[in-house]
């Protein structure tokens, strides 16, 4: 079970929304809920987030702005992704800004907006170096003065993404965002002015004040996650997430035996393990066997054998621990703390993958 801490991510958005104001500036806060909020549960971390003030939410996909809207957001959804893959008549009857990020997507949406008679907020994506989706930062003037020309487009912010904010020892970041500077200052010059600008992912935001423009962009540390290898000496989160399950059989070894697919974790002496309904299948990650951890009876107690597809096996040989107890996987239990970022770092991954493989099996209860 995965209990979603509403108020966590409330404390967290007012959090990020007093450190970036500061020198009489007050960037708005476009809140990341894509990947159905990280795992989190999108519908009720965007509710939550929007009753606690969120200025604009930013999804990856139309279906994704769609499910927003259908949950009951009413503040403005930016679509980050390309707009070719579906449906693009769900800008219009559900009101999402989508993103511009290349020729084609313009004269589509411009001529889906002529033909409705309407005019169509959107934002437009610079590419300054991560080479993804985005304008070419130096092939603006001759992209861009088109869709400026285009009578149903409005054009209401323009930005950019970096590829390198979590990596302090790159300069890559530096240089994109003086592309960034440059490039709207190039957009000022043919005459679109007054647009939002913004830029910072989670680590931007935490590492240069120059990166916050208009609008920063945190997903991570609205979950309560910070970034590796930063730190947030001036921030304080709570984990929005924690996950749970428990044991249900305990079972002795021998000498010699092992436990699960491939019979590893075979040991000299005899040893106990617990059984827990949780395995790949709720997106657990099957390096975790031997790697990682859970908190049983306050303890950190290290996982074995394999990670099935429906249950892991726990060493909690010298515990008394019976069917029922709690295990927690992600969060605390006592004065033990079992982090998104430990996990990560313990089978060589990001802290975004862990909670946005979280299974749809897995139930998410609000708090
Ligand atoms: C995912 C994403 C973000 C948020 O990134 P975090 O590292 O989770 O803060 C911001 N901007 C864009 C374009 C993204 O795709």
């Amino acid at each position: 079970m995965a209990t979603v801490h509403l108020e966590a991510l409330q404390y967290n958005l007012r959090q990020i929304g007093a450190m970036v104001r500061q020198d009489g500036r007050a960037p708005a806060v476009i809140a990341v809920v894509k990947a159905n909020a990280y795992g989190h549960g999108a519908a009720q971390v965007a509710m939550a987030l929007e009753a606690a003030g969120a200025s604009m939410f930013a999804c990856a996909d139309l279906e994704e702005g769609v499910a927003l809207r259908e949950a009951g957001v009413t503040r403005p959804i930016l679509v980050f992704g390309a707009l070719s893959v579906s449906e693009l008549s769900h800008v219009f009857t559900h009101a999402l800004t989508p993103t511009v990020s290349t020729p084609s997507a313009a004269r589509a949406l411009e001529a889906d907006a002529a033909a409705r008679g309407v005019t169509i907020g959107c934002h437009l994506k610079i590419d300054t170096g991560m080479n993804r989706l985005g304008f070419r930062h130096d092939n603006l003037g001759r992209t861009i003065p088109a869709v400026l020309a285009m009578l149903h487009l409005r054009i209401e912010a323009a930005y950019t993404h970096f590829a390198t904010a979590d990596q302090p020892e790159s300069p890559w970041m530096e240089e994109q965002r003086h592309r960034f500077d440059r490039s709207l200052a190039a957009l000022g010059a043919m005459g679109l002015r007054g647009v939002v600008r913004h830029a910072a992912n989670s680590a931007a935001l935490l590492r240069d004040a120059r990166t916050w423009y208009d609008a920063v962009r945190p997903g991570l540390l609205l979950y309560g996650m910070v970034p590796p290898p930063l730190a947030a000496a001036n921030l304080d989160l709570r984990p929005a997430l924690s996950l749970t399950s428990r044991i249900v059989a305990v079972k002795g070894l021998r000498p010699g035996e092992g436990t699960g697919y491939g019979m590893s974790w075979q040991g000299d002496r005899p040893r106990s393990i617990a059984i827990v309904p949780a395995g790949y299948a709720d997106g657990l990650d099957t390096r975790l066997a031997g790697r990682g951890h859970v908190l049983v009876r306050g303890r950190r107690r290290q996982v074995v054998g394999s990670i099935c597809m429906d249950m892991m096996m726990v060493d909690v040989t010298g515990e008394d621990v019976s069917p029922g107890d709690e295990v927690v996987l992600i969060g605390r239990q006592d004065d033990q703390e079992i982090t998104v970022r430990e996990i990560a770092g313990a089978i060589g991954t990001i802290p975004w993958e862990i909670v946005c493989r979280l299974g749809s099996r897995i139930q998410r209860v609000s708090s």
